[in-house]
């Protein structure tokens, strides 16, 4: 489950969508099990791997997202602040 090797954001625990602090953006480790009817903002295809704050690099499983300091958010996850990334 831990990305291997150079990622940026190795060591980092991963977010805990349990967390209360984490509930209101309604990250889901797995994008695919986004319940859109609670999300409207969900459009299939949405990942943290392909949103504007994510800092992982593109071969990571998982890399920091600044709306979670400190942690490290899955390349395949989603959250309610998804931005889409552009160019
Ligand atoms: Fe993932 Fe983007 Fe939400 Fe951060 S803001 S958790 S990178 S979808």
């Amino acid at each position: 489950m831990s990305p291997s090797g150079g990622a940026t954001g190795a060591g980092l625990p991963m977010v805990d969508p349990a967390d209360p602090s984490v509930k209101p953006l309604a990250y889901t480790a797995d994008a695919s099990q986004v319940v859109a009817a609670e999300n409207p903002k969900y459009q299939p295809g949405q990942a943290c791997s392909n949103c504007a704050l994510y800092a992982g690099k593109p071969a990571d499983a998982a890399g920091p997202c600044p709306l979670f300091a400190g942690r490290q958010v899955a390349a395949k996850a989603w959250c309610n602040a998804y931005v889409k990334k552009t160019g």
